[in-house]
This record gives structure tokens, sequence and C-alpha cells, in this order.
């Protein structure tokens, strides 16, 4: 009994310290989407490069796992990608299905044609992953529309039949908004504004692990697992040491996907996995106000940049 109590008070003072840095732990997964290839390519870089560092990056910091989300499609309209697949594989991390060509269910012209999309998504991945659980999808755009219940019904039905998990995002830093404008600066080689992007990204990265945090206390009252959505981009491999060093800081552990997902948080009833990220489409079912929440900043700026 003593043993214990004393167990228990080393833990509050454990929870005390990290509580005083802000730096209470978390489990995340770090997953990965568009492989081979999310926007323009930059100048002076190629996709194995990017990939490459990418993989770099996550392996220094000690990731076990990182998903990444292929379309396969990009292999053919951009010849001699395929190797980024190939290399995903050979750092041991796993591919899953983000469909042939990035079509959204909304989008689609019929639920059999997003269904023929995601089937055409198959061979490529599988071929890779003998052995491994590959039939993991994440949905194009995070879009699961949730506007047409029928086609929605349609595609959680064929998904379930066919053994398909869904991958969840729970928080982004909305990395994509700033592929096109790097690649424009690099090519004009506006390092000024590449640097202004830099500033501005990494108060968002700051200001989206805050809210993660406070949405998490929020919705379920604790830190649950995490599942952070990043794209394989040149300017998402280029911030991502930084983005690394920022969670590391903020106390995160890395964890595989499922892992993050067996927490019952992922479990919940929920007519709408899948569609949007995970903790704000929990608040609104609940009925939880999020509003004084702090918001990713606007990012409408960084379309005109280097233009
Ligand atoms: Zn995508």
């Amino acid at each position: 009994m003593k043993l214990k109590a004393l167990a228990a008070t080393a833990c509050v003072w454990a929870a005390l310290a990290s509580g005083a840095s802000g730096a209470e732990g978390f489990d995340i997964a770090i997953t990965v989407d568009d492989l081979p290839a999310h926007g323009p390519l930059p100048k002076g870089m190629t996709r194995a490069d990017i990939a490459a560092s990418y993989l770099a990056t996550l392996k220094t910091h000690k990731v076990p796992e990182a998903y990444g989300f292929a379309n396969p499609a990009k292999t053919t309209s951009e010849p001699g990608s395929a190797i980024v697949l190939d290399l995903w594989r050979k750092a041991d991390y796993p591919l899953g299905n983000h469909t042939f060509t990035h079509m959204g269910l909304a989008k689609a012209p019929s639920l059999e044609a997003w269904l023929a999309d995601l089937e055409a998504g198959e061979p490529e991945v599988a071929k890779r992953m003998t052995g491994w659980t590959w039939k993991v999808l994440r949905f194009p755009f995070l879009n699961a529309t949730a506007e047409d219940p029928a086609r929605r019904a349609g595609a959680m039905t064929w998904l379930a039949d066919h053994g398909y998990a869904i991958a969840e995002v729970t928080v982004s830093f909305d990395d994509f908004a700033y592929t096109d404008a790097y690649a424009r600066c690099l090519a004009k080689g506006d390092t000024a504004t590449i640097k202004a992007m830099e500033v501005q990204y990494f108060k968002q990265v700051d200001d989206g692990i805050v809210r993660m945090k406070t949405l998490s206390q929020k919705v379920y009252g604790r830190m649950i697992p995490q599942v952070l959505l990043t794209h394989l981009g040149g300017w998402s491999a280029h911030t991502l040491p930084t983005v690394m060093q920022k969670l590391d800081a903020a106390g995160a552990r890395y964890v595989t996907l499922s892992q993050a997902q067996s927490d019952v948080a992922y479990l919940e009833a929920d007519p709408l996995r899948g569609n949007g990220p995970m903790m704000e489409r929990a608040a609104k079912r609940k009925g939880i106000a999020i509003d004084e929440v702090i918001k990713p900043a606007p990012t409408a700026n960084v379309k005109e940049l280097c233009k």
C-alpha cells in the first residue's frame, strides 16, 4: 500500500512538472498523404529526394510507423515517381489507399465511379504490402459526403464488406496550402518570401498544437491519441524537421495508426466516420462549443505569393 501511495504521489508530481513546462505527453501517429507526388515538383528536387528527406526526418525522430496514402495514378503521370512507394516500403513504413486519382466522394460522377477509382488504387499498394494490412483508406479531401447520405452509406457498406479500415485525422497544420507557392518561390529564387512563409507556417504549427490539445480536453476531457495529416510535397519535407521538433517539445510520443485508433475515442458511434477532422466532428455531434478555441490562421495570402 505504501509503495502504491508513493507511486501515486510521484505520478502527481510528474504531472505537475510536465503541466508546468507545457509538455504533457501524448500519443500521436504520423500519416502522409498523396504519395508519390503532392503538388508541383520544386526546382532542383526529385520525388525521390522529397521522400528520402521525409523518411530521414521521421527516422531521426524515431517514428515507428508513418502510413503513406497513395494515389497510384501519379506513378504514370509522373514517370519515375513509383520509386517513392518503394522507398517508403524500404523504410519499413506501410502504404494505404488514397484512391487511384485522388477522387473526392462528393465530386465523383457516381458512387460506382468512386468505388472503381478506389479499386484501381489497390494493385500498386497491395503488391508492395505482402503480409501487411494495406486495406486502410484515407478519404481524399477528407470528404465522405456528409451531404449525400445514400452515397455515403453505399461507400461505407462497400468498405466494411471489403475489410477496409478508415484513417481518421485529428490534427493538421494546412501544409498543403503552401505547396504551390513554395515551388513558385524556389523557381524565382525568392528566399525572402520563403523565409516569411516559414514564419507564418511555424506560427500556424504552434497554434495548431495548442488547438489540438485544447480540443482534446474540451471534447474528451483528456489527451486522446492523435493522428497527424501531412503531405508528401516539397514544402512539407522542407519544414518537417521543425514541425517534428515542435511536436517533440509539446510532448509527442510517436505511435502507430492502429495504436492511436484503438483508443475508445475512435470507436464511438459516429455516422460520419472519416469525414473531416475527428475532434471537430465529435464536438459538433456532442454539442460541445469550440468557437473559443484558437483557430487555424487563414492562408489565403499564400496563394498570391511569388506570382
Ligand atoms: Zn490527399
